[in-house]
């Protein structure tokens, strides 16, 4: 092909999208019919009009009070119960665990790698899941998704990415080939380098895990002082810093120093627990990882005996941890550390996970809150998402049940809108 062909097909294109972006952009939406649930206890809105400009919600209130303009394209969600877009705070788009798929995915190129995970990015969106948070992937594919998706150039939900995780030599993460960190000059020259390269989180592994040999679930591995400075580098470019923790003893020194969240917690302890509520400190359980729930899964990726031991060892004193930190009131973000629409107990790795809040002791709403608005707050992006209200994203899920009965009713997705576009339309199909 000529050169000049090549141009004229490019501005072509390049015009057309501008076209159809201001098309959609003009043309107002309006969900009527529905019932706005509150996420705080008051009265739900009953039929309800939520009208959409653009990206963004421009009104929403009950039919008598605003009006449908007559060049609106009606959504008809008649029946339904609209939730701000659900949220997942601990994903790994890249993820490959011990087993099967580690010795499949064993020569992956960079390509495949950022192919596979827009292919995931997709089948989220699905799951009723409109924005993620990435704690930690796999050669930046995540940050280059992360601006695909902005672009337009792919599907998916908004994502906050840490880039890649930062592990200590022998320790989580750290065995193998993989690049480790160790004293707090390495960690800081580490961090800044993630930051520039676009992650707005940093994730450090303070403890050993699961999914790896890297000692002990319930030692405090990395040093205070790598910890505190990790931490303190982080945040002075205005990057939060989450940290992989099983551990009571690691989680109080990351607490100390103002770590913003801690993930899965294992075996906290009571009095770790208070000290994350009095200080604010986030807790995201991927409290699935340990549980029942999980099982057929990671017997069919194949995972290995040392594996499976190592998910048992915990089972039960993560579940204590969850059960205690919702006694003592810590703010809880949901997160998986499986694909957010996972095929898991007969719904998605996201509901499963609200679903087990509230047998652990969250009310349906509380559950839908850790969801929704909570993790919006963490990411300190609660005036853009996580709740239904004028001036925010329209990130906006119906369900054909209302989550505030029982959380049972997010394994009923009817409708995904992200950003005012729909992405799933099952309205009108349900029973
Ligand atoms: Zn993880």
């Amino acid at each position: 092909m000529k050169k000049f062909q090549v141009i004229l097909i490019l501005a072509t294109t390049a015009v057309f999208g501008v076209l159809a972006q201001a098309a959609g952009a003009d043309q107002v939406k309006a969900i009527v019919g529905a019932t706005v649930v509150d996420l705080y206890g008051d009265e739900p809105i009953e039929d309800a009009v939520v009208l959409i400009e653009g990206e963004k919600i421009i009104a929403i209130g009950g039919a008598a009070t605003v009006d449908v303009p007559s060049t609106a394209e009606v959504i008809n969600a008649d029946g339904t119960w609209l939730i701000p877009g659900l949220m997942n705070m601990h994903v790994h788009l890249g993820l490959v665990l011990p087993g099967k798929l580690e010795a499949e995915l064993a020569n992956e190129t960079e390509g495949e790698l950022v192919l596979r995970m827009a292919a995931s990015a997709r089948e989220i969106l699905q799951a009723g899941v409109t924005t993620i948070r990435m704690p930690g992937d796999q050669r930046h594919g995540d940050l280059a998704l992360k601006k695909a998706i902005a672009k337009g150039q792919a599907v998916g939900p908004r994502i906050f990415s840490a880039g890649e995780a930062l592990s200590i030599s022998g320790g989580h993460g750290g065995r193998g080939r993989k690049q480790t960190y160790d004293g707090p000059y390495e960690l800081i020259k580490a961090a800044r380098k993630e930051i520039s390269a676009g992650a707005t989180w940093i994730k450090i592994a303070i403890s050993g895990g699961i999914a790896t040999d890297g000692g002990e679930i319930a030692e405090a591995l990395m040093t205070p002082g790598e910890i505190e400075a990790v931490i303190d580098a982080s945040h002075r470019f205005g990057a939060k810093v989450a940290a992989h923790s099983g551990s009571s003893a690691a989680t109080t020194i990351a607490v100390q120093a103002g770590i913003d969240s801690i993930e899965h917690g294992y075996f906290l302890d009571r009095e770790v627990l208070k000290l994350m509520k009095k200080n604010g400190t986030w807790l995201v359980p991927t409290i699935l990882v340990s549980q029942p729930a999980l099982q057929p899964f990671f017997e069919e990726i194949g995972s290995p005996p040392w594996y499976l031991k190592r998910r048992d060892s915990v089972a039960k004193h993560h579940w204590r941890a969850l059960e205690m930190a919702i006694e003592e009131g810590v703010n809880i973000a949901l997160g998986t550390d499986q694909l957010p629409s996972a095929p898991t107990d007969g719904t998605t790795a996201t509901a499963r996970e609200a679903q087990y809040y509230v047998e652990a002791g969250m009310t349906p709403q509380q559950a839908l809150r850790a969801a929704t608005i909570e993790p919006a707050r963490m990411l300190g992006a609660d005036d853009k998402i996580g709740s239904l209200e004028t001036g925010k994203y329209a990130d906006i899920v119906a369900l054909a049940e209302d989550p505030i009965k029982d959380a049972k009713a997010l394994d009923n997705i009817l409708l995904v809108m992200k950003g005012g576009k729909v992405y799933r339309n099952h309205l009108g199909k349900q029973e």
